[in-house]
Order: structure tokens, then sequence, then C-alpha cells
């Protein structure tokens, strides 16, 4: 992993269940309650995890609109329909706390190649989204056996978000949008992106 050090703040395990601090309720007990930090991650100190190979997976979705076309004079925003706008919700509103990334046992056995739950709904979220014009160039990105082909469905992702969201669903659709729209060009697109972009990290490359 990187050296650099990141942390995540409000995240903990509470008897083997990762979740929010701030919303786990806990029974009042008479035995002693085990905190302990993030499961499978690198602790920085006491519950304090290292999150930073998730936030490098996370810049090399590029979590940002990207255009091929630049905007004409005098607009200000790129509109989008009432209808392609709620393809995003359920996916918007992560907030990459880590607690679907650290229970999955995909990521914990290959955190540096697995791209995992979280960056791979935020992967989905902006291939969803109708006013991105790099859908195709984002699907070749993650279309990769380590990258997303390492989730096996085991659901663990989705039953303990604390947001209440969907990542595996997420990914089921994103391997369904690959299978319906890959093409051979992608392997070359990739290599140049790479070329181009070698501080885009994360996964193994098709080089
Ligand atoms: S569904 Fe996929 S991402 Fe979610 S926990 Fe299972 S293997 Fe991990
Ligand atoms: S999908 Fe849920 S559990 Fe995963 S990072 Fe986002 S909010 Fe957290």
């Amino acid at each position: 992993m990187n050296e650099t050090r990141e942390a995540s703040s409000i995240v903990m395990s509470i008897w083997c269940r990762n979740g929010l601090a701030c919303l786990l309720y806990i029974e009042e007990n008479s035995k002693p309650i085990e905190i302990q930090p993030l499961p499978h991650t690198y602790v920085v100190k006491d519950l304090v995890p290292d999150l930073t190979n998730f936030y490098n997976q996370y810049k090399s979705i590029e979590p940002w609109l990207k255009r091929k076309d630049v905007k004409a004079k005098g607009d200000t925003e790129y509109f989008q329909s009432r209808e392609d706008r709620a393809k995003l919700d359920g996916m918007y509103e992560c907030i990459l706390c880590a607690c679907c990334m650290t229970s999955c046992p995909s990521y914990w056995w290959n955190p540096e190649y697995y791209l995992g739950p979280a960056v791979l709904m935020q992967a989905y979220r902006w291939i969803a989204d109708s006013r991105d014009q790099f859908t195709e160039e984002r699907l070749a990105w993650v279309n990769d056996t380590m990258k997303l082909y390492r989730c096996h469905g085991i659901m663990n992702c989705t039953n303990c978000c604390p947001k209440g969201l969907d990542p595996a669903k997420a990914i089921v659709h994103l391997k369904e949008q690959v299978a319906e729209t890959y093409k051979d060009g992608w392997k070359s697109m990739m290599t140049e992106q790479i070329v181009k972009n070698k501080g885009r990290e994360s996964g193994m490359m098709y080089m």
C-alpha cells in the first residue's frame, strides 16, 4: 500500500458488524462492548484505519463529469431528463464510508487489484449518468478480471451498507453493460489511456 497516510473517522466495527458509530444503536448490556477498527485494513492507530488504497482506487475511476464537446457560449448547465436523473438514485448517496469494502471477502483477498463494491458502484454511477460522454472508456477501464470480476455476488456489501444502498446490484448492472457493449477495440483504447495517464492507479492493466 501507498505510504501516504489518510484516514477515516467515524466508521468502525462494533461486535464484528461494520457500521457508522453515530448510527449503530447499542442495547444496554452488562457485557463489555467490543469496538474494533474496520476489519482487514492497515491500522494507523487505535480505531483509525489507513484507507489510502481505497481512495486511490476511487480516484482511478475518475469520479467526475467528463465531456468531449465544449459548452456553447452562455450555456450554464448540462440538462438531464427526470428519468435520467432518477437512474443515479441509490448511488449518489454513497458517503464512501468503506463499510462495504471492508466487509467484502473478495476485497479482503485482493485489495490491491479488486476495486471493491463502493468504487465499482461509483464507476457505474458515472457510466449511468446521461451527461457523461466517456461511457465506453469507463466501461473499458473496469473490464478486467481483477478490477471487476472478483465480485462473486456474496452480498456482504449490500447487507452492511449503513445508507441502505445496494452496491451488489450496481455491480450486476455494470457487468451487464460491459457484456452488452464490449468491443475488441477496448484493449487498444485502454493501452493508450494507460500510457497517457500513468498516475491513474490501481487494477491489473492490459499491458
Ligand atoms: S457482492 Fe461482490 S462486492 Fe459485494 S460483498 Fe460480495 S463479492 Fe464483495
Ligand atoms: S455503498 Fe454504502 S457501505 Fe459502501 S461506501 Fe457507500 S455508503 Fe458506505
